[in-house]
């Protein structure tokens, strides 16, 4: 008796754990498709444009000096980045200044590959320093997963939190956010658009990544607490147009088309940055509550 229901638990267990898995590469795959599918350039206002592919944001800020540009993503992405910034009449050899959301592959593992391209000064938040200039090893969680190194990148300056980067009229300032990764940035800007200023947030992450652990973490001690904190900081941002290191945190495919049809203020969403932020901040709670001793 014993025997047949384990078998039959058995017989039921092996489909679902095969769907189950056939579910997550699928996702994944989508994912990473997504990640090399080109997407239009735009401006999204002022001097800040959108360069980046469908799933994987990038960001120009041009000057008279020279440009900005925001994330190198994988080194698949490069061919794509120089394509959009050429489509909307800069030269990708201006981009002087190169900087990162975070020190994962998906949007600095192409960082090497610009720099040798452009000659760009590569400017990192100094706890994502070591992450970048080891080629992804010493992440404390993917640094073990040959998928997801990279070519190392020597960074030319270490910022810290609240730093400015600096280019013509450009100004960014840097805000650690942490926990995603230990350097993780967020970026501010202002821009005019019809005569007006508005504040512009390009958000670095606030995602706990599956398997992030929270709680007893020896290669990352205090990561919730720093989740504590990029939350806190994010709250604090004023915020009218709300971008992010991936174009799904603020409805990229939603609004593109809404551009496109004349609604030049679409991505002017303080309303979806703050809904945004407190939906991560409660995912987070959530994921640190279900961890032993959380
Ligand atoms: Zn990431």
């Amino acid at each position: 008796m014993r025997h047949t229901r384990n078998l039959s638990s058995r017989t039921l267990l092996f489909p679902l754990i095969f769907l189950a898995l056939t579910f997550l590469i699928t996702k994944d795959a989508k994912a990473q498709n997504d990640w090399t599918e080109p997407f239009p350039a735009f401006r999204i206002a002022g001097n800040l444009y959108y360069v980046g592919s469908k799933g994987l944001a990038n960001y120009l800020i041009t000057t008279p000096n020279g440009h900005i540009l925001i994330n190198s993503d994988l080194e698949a992405n490069v061919p794509l980045i120089r394509a959009s910034i050429e489509s909307l009449g800069f030269k990708f050899t201006d981009v002087k200044i190169l900087l990162i959301s975070h020190a994962h592959y998906d949007h600095d593992a192409g960082s090497d590959m610009i720099k040798k391209l452009t000659g760009a000064k590569y400017m990192v938040m100094d706890a994502d320093v070591p992450v970048v200039e080891s080629g992804g090893k010493s992440d404390f969680h993917y640094g073990n997963d040959p998928a997801q190194l990279y070519p190392p990148t020597k960074v030319d300056r270490r910022l810290r939190d609240g730093d400015q980067v600096k280019l013509g009229d450009a100004v960014l300032t840097a805000h650690l956010t942490p926990g995603h990764t230990k350097g993780c940035t967020t970026w501010t800007m202002k821009v005019k658009d019809s005569g007006k200023t508005r504040d512009v947030v390009i958000v670095g992450s606030p995602n706990v990544n599956p398997g992030y652990k929270l709680v007893g973490n020896s290669l990352y001690p205090g990561i919730a607490e720093d989740y504590e904190r990029t939350f806190q900081v994010l709250k604090s941002l004023p915020c009218d147009y709300f971008l992010g290191a991936h174009g799904s945190y603020f409805d990229l495919e939603t609004k593109y088309p809404k551009l496109k049809a004349g609604d030049s203020t679409v991505f002017i969403d303080p309303v979806g940055y703050q809904n945004y932020v407190a939906d991560r901040e409660q995912a987070f709670r959530k994921e640190l509550a279900k961890q032993p001793g959380g």
